[in-house]
């Protein structure tokens, strides 16, 4: 059952032609994916109850003529105009059809650099980028939603100043999201605090570039409205399963899913608060069964996918990787009454993480026992440790940032932003949304402290309108800490535990994790450095930040949810 708000979404993007409710749409996803009826079942009831839902282009296009079902691709750039403009057109393909693109720009030789063809100068690869940019906002995903991309640069790219400085004016480049690649080298310069240093000398003009102008660039980027992101080179490819075929210098446009050039990736989200009963403890034997049935789920699709190009049909074929992942785990840690910046709530998350990881590779062992191995395990670090999978990657975070609305549950790993929000029903009239966990702790603790019913149900409507014009119940001195302190939400938060949750996901994710860090408006730029570098120490394999109030057409306000 979905309610209003999940029924708008669903009637705007999601329903084909003859579907007119949700039970509709898992009939013929299922019946798409699956082997057999038994499968057909499972599918149909694991998204039906909303314990599990695969990433939008699944549910989107599954058994359409389409049938284009992954949500994330990287796509390899050369510096000769034909590899430029059909990586443009490939992307273009991708797009339409509902994925994300990733691209590392770093190929692309230097503005101002000789071109020996036409015996003229470079544009460089921001003006590269731009030339992608517009391509995306023409090309509708059949109506239903404008692309996305991530556009990388490598920090040690002559150009990388300029990279940097792309997003300056609020709305350039607005279908990129843009990420600098850093190394450890890098990082252990400004950690060292050698920002003279001399990074990088440009051959044309021998214009010396330090470690200081590009760490400086960073940090004044996300002070001003939250980029670019870093992306840890190192981690990335100490992690890569597969370096036979290559290092990894790219990720799909939220940064989760880093891939080999030409992979794509089918993601799909357990939601946690449905395996927490009453009494707040997890069923960890459901969830067992979800992780496996998703994980054969997600297996099925790479063979059923049609993929816009054949390079991505090798390429992704050849590791099989999927995206397994969580959604709901705010959620999951309020009804465990546990505080999501807690040591006791990361124990919890890592421990759930691990669970679901150690699970779906005893899965993939299951699938590849019976189908093989994926074709590139030979010479895998899955070979190495002796074990054999059917798939080379299996667990990543997604941001969920719609499949969370269709299964009304906190998204991703993320702490909820705001208990009490505005919404649109089905009519397209704007209604609050109160968080149903909280409504309802509110009233049991209002009950407990004011006996006089008029007195409690204004206490409890004072406390709603503050939430939902500030955000926050921290500063109301009469709800006891017992409930603060499990209500926090994303902007109380801290941003050193903001990154330790992500730390704690991580370390049991094969692929990376979609999070902002949070950070308030009046957070410095020293401040935004240090959690940069603490990050990286962390061993995240990238991170987001974003300060309060830095960009005016933010995706979450306060009060209102696009
Ligand atoms: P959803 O909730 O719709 O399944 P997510 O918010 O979890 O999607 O995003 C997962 C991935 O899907 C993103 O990292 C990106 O690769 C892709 N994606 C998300 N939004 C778009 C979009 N508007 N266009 C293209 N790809 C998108």
């Amino acid at each position: 059952m979905t309610g209003e708000a999940a029924e708008r979404i669903l009637m705007l993007r999601y329903y084909r032609d003859d579907e007119k409710s949700f039970d509709e749409l898992c009939r013929r996803v299922a019946g798409a994916i699956a082997d057999s009826p038994e499968e057909e079942a499972e599918y149909f009831d694991m998204m039906n109850t909303l314990r599990f839902l695969p990433n939008s282009p699944t549910l989107m296009n599954a058994g359409t003529d389409m049938n284009q079902l992954a949500a994330c691709f990287t796509l390899y750039v050369g510096d000769s105009i034909t590899e430029i403009f059909d990586a443009m057109k490939w992307g273009a393909m991708i797009h339409k059809s509902g994925g994300g693109t990733g691209y590392n720009f770093s190929n692309i030789r230097p503005e101002g650099a000789f071109v020996e063809s036409s015996e003229g100068v470079a544009s460089g690869p921001v003006s590269f980028m731009k030339a992608f940019d517009a391509v995306t906002g023409v090309i509708r995903q059949g109506g239903r939603r404008r692309g996305a991309n991530m556009g990388i640069l490598n920090v040690d790219h002559p150009d990388i100043l300029k990279f940097i400085n792309s997003k300056t004016r609020e709305g350039d480049i607005a279908n990129f999201n843009i990420s600098v690649m850093v190394t450890d080298r890098f990082m252990g310069l400004v950690e060292a605090g050698r920002f003279d240093r001399v990074w990088i000398t440009r051959e044309e003009t021998a214009e010396e570039i330090t470690v200081g102008d590009i760490w400086n660039g960073i940090t004044e980027g996300i002070w001003r409205n939250g980029e670019p992101g870093l992306l840890f080179y190192d981690e990335i490819n100490r992690k890569n399963m597969t370096p036979a075929l290559g290092n990894i210098n790219a990720t799909n446009p939220c940064g989760e899913q880093p891939l080999l050039p030409f992979e794509s990736c089918v993601l799909g989200s357990i939601n946690l608060s449905k395996f927490i009963d009453e009494k707040g403890e997890t069923d960890l034997a459901s969830l067992e069964k979800t992780i496996r049935t998703a994980v054969k789920f997600l297996d099925r699709i790479i063979d059923k996918n049609r993929y816009p190009i054949p390079e991505i049909e090798e390429a992704t074929k050849r590791t099989r990787k999927v995206g397994l992942g969580l959604m709901g785990v705010h959620d999951a840690l309020i009804m465990r009454r546990i505080p999501y910046d807690s040591p006791e709530g990361r124990k919890y998350c890592g421990s759930i993480m691990q669970f679901v990881a150690e699970t779906a590779v005893s899965e993939s062992g299951r699938l590849a026992e019976e189908k093989g191995p994926f074709p590139a395990w030979k010479g895998s670090v899955w070979e190495k440790n002796g074990k054999m999978v059917r798939n080379a990657a299996l667990t990543t975070i997604a941001p969920t940032g719609s499949i969370s609305i269709i299964a009304e549950c906190s998204s991703g790993i993320e702490p909820v932003f705001s208990y009490s929000y505005t919404r649109m029903n089905t009519a397209g009239e704007s209604f609050r949304m109160v968080h149903p966990l909280f409504k309802k702790e509110l009233e049991t603790v209002a009950g407990k402290l004011f006996p006089n019913p008029e007195e409690r149900e204004r206490r409890v409507g004072e406390v709603l309108s503050h939430v939902h014009e500030t955000g926050t119940v921290q500063d109301i001195g009469w709800l006891p800490d017992s409930f603060t302190k499990i209500f926090t939400t994303a902007l109380d938060i801290r941003w050193r535990d903001h990154i330790l949750m992500q730390a704690a996901f991580q370390e049991h994710v094969h692929a990376s994790i979609s999070k902002t860090i949070n950070m308030p408006g009046t957070s410095t730029k020293n401040e935004i450095s240090e959690a940069l570098l603490f990050a990286w120490r962390c061993r995240l394999k990238g991170i987001t930040i974003y300060r309060t109030s830095s960009r005016k057409d933010a995706v979450l306000c306060l009060g209102k949810f696009g």
